[in-house]
């Protein structure tokens, strides 16, 4: 708020002290001399920018506009601001609604109800996220998940007509409160007890109202490509637009798959069919503890879970699942490859990974120990855990498809709590630093675009993701030789650097590498708004 004032107070001060020049062009802030990289993948060039309000109103040579506040961008790269099509933000904004985690990334817009789970009703939490005002912009998906959990519970069954029914129902009500489409998460429980042909019907009502379908796929180890074949049938089905979220390979011996995963999305595509991609530039995955338990034992909920375990008849077989899940699957063939990073009942185990829990027990740390120390976690209270068992050629063939994009699958970094994926601070630079600059995976022109416009023209957000006349100024600044995420799995509280300046609708929010603490973040409504 100081700031705003100070720059508006400069501005009234300039206003009277300059003599306007007649034809001279007056703006807010003229991004002055950088090298615009502006989102569509075309070779970069140098060019003023000039904001006023909330869009971007003029590019070009404009050295001699009358201008309230002028950024030096000598030597750095002006681009838009980025979109994350995948977070899990709902975690952090309301402790950190600066989102610094993100910002100091140069992401501008954050993208929530993805993995089938999502808030409900639309309206309320968009409201909410109004209320709180915060400094990205903000847009969600409604879950799947959700709203078969709420019609159905996490049983393992058909939905009855009348339910279908109800189920569609919340689908339009929530398309028409802005959501941008419905998003699956076969691999969870109540998704996993989804049938192909549920998914389409319900995905059918999100496609009447131009939404898209973004999907975490049933398997995305043994069975990764019957799931894309499944997914890409949803979307020629329901008619839908159809995107593969975190597109990644898990498990050793399944590693090479996105060879033949992305000529299954390139067939489609060919045949018409509107098939992208999503991806996080990391080769661990994070989720719940329960990604280590057959999905079978999970119908019915935590307690149902937690009697399974202790019977005698089941507790072998569901066993044997979880260390075949650890040596063939999540688990990277080792419980040392499976780290806690978040647990409430008990905060020292994030950090640890299974195989050193395993010890603590005093058991050697075998995949069948490591079994029944996951079932004590899980008898404790679940926790988190991040999983390093994903190809890191396929991160690099997935990276390179056209159709793909970026995103984080992340929360809003809480500063030094608990043990996380760095992926929340580190995603967008990692690309930029690593795997551009360093590797030249990608050109730079390709990363911005992949990272701002592709995935506004997937998400229907039509007005931003360029640096263009008309657009909203969402913008990022940043020395391209030194972006870089510093955030590791060893120490992964620490925010990407490099990032010079990010404007949010216009106004100035990470000012000479810092947050200035402006929070003018907007929620963005989706396509089948149908208003106030
Ligand atoms: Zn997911």
């Amino acid at each position: 708020m100081k700031n705003r004032l100070l720059v508006l107070f400069v501005g009234f001060l300039t206003a009277f002290t300059l003599t306007p020049v007649l034809g001279q062009d007056s703006f807010d802030i003229l991004i002055r001399g950088g090298r615009v990289v502006d989102g569509t993948g075309t070779p970069w060039y140098y060019a003023d920018v000039a904001i006023s309000n909330d869009r971007i109103v003029a590019i070009g040579d404009l050295g001699n506009a009358n201008t309230s506040r002028v950024i030096d961008a000598t030597g750095l790269v002006v681009s838009p601001g980025f979109i994350d099509p995948h977070t899990h933000a709902l975690q952090g904004i309301f402790d950190v609604p600066n989102a610094e985690s993100a910002l100091l990334q140069g992401v501008t817009t954050l993208t929530e109800g993805n993995d089938g789970s999502s808030p409900f009703p639309i309206d309320e939490h968009y409201r909410a996220i109004e209320d709180l005002q915060i400094s990205p912009n903000w847009a969600v998906f409604v879950g799947q998940g959700t709203i078969r959990g709420s019609v159905i519970g996490a049983e393992d069954r058909e939905a009855t007509p009348a339910e279908m029914e109800r189920m569609k129902q919340m689908v339009r009500e929530a398309m028409e409160q802005g959501a941008l489409g419905i998003s699956t998460g076969l691999f969870y429980v109540p998704g996993s007890f989804t049938s192909t042909e549920e998914v389409i019907e319900l995905t059918k009502v999100a496609s009447e109202y131009g939404g898209i379908y973004i999907s975490h796929m049933r398997n995305e180890a043994f069975a990764l490509l019957d799931s894309v074949n499944e997914t890409i049938r949803i979307g020629e089905e329901a008619n839908i637009p159809v995107q593969m979220t975190h597109h990644k390979v898990i498990g050793v011996q399944n590693w090479g798959a996105s060879v033949e995963s992305l000529r299954l999305v390139d067939e489609a595509r060919a045949r018409g069919i509107d098939v992208t991609i999503d991806q996080y530039p990391y080769t661990a995955s994070q989720t719940s503890i329960n990604a280590l338990i057959p999905q079978w034992a999970q119908e019915g909920g935590r307690e149902q879970l937690l009697s399974r375990i202790m019977s005698q008849e089941t507790r072998s077989t569901i066993k044997n699942e979880v260390v075949n899940l650890i040596l063939y699957d999540r688990g990277g063939g080792d419980p040392k490859n499976v780290f806690i990073s978040r647990n409430s009942w008990d905060p020292e185990m994030a950090g640890k990974n299974l195989a050193e829990l395993t010890e603590e027990a005093n058991m050697d740390p075998t995949p069948e120990n490591a079994a029944d120390v996951v079932f004590d976690i899980i008898r404790g209270g679940g926790a988190t855990a991040v999983y390093h068992a994903i190809g890191p050629d396929d991160v690099v063939r997935i990276m390179q498809h056209p159709a793909t994009t970026i995103g984080s699958d992340g929360p809003v970094g809480i500063f030094g709590e608990g043990a996380p994926h760095p992926r929340q601070y580190g995603t967008f630079a990692r690309v930029l630093g690593h795997f551009v600059r360093e590797r030249g995976v990608i050109t730079l022109e390709e990363a911005v675009k992949k990272m701002s416009n592709q995935s506004a023209r997937r998400l229907n957000i039509h007005d931003r993701g360029l640096i263009t006349k008309g657009y909203f100024a969402d913008i990022a600044v940043f020395d391209a030789d030194e972006i870089i995420d510093k955030a590791t799995f060893e120490d992964p509280h620490q925010y990407a650097v490099g990032m010079k300046y990010v404007l949010v609708n216009g106004e100035i929010v990470v000012e000479n590498g810092s947050h200035n603490g402006a929070r003018p973040g907007r929620v963005l409504y989706g396509p089948g708004y149908a208003g106030n």
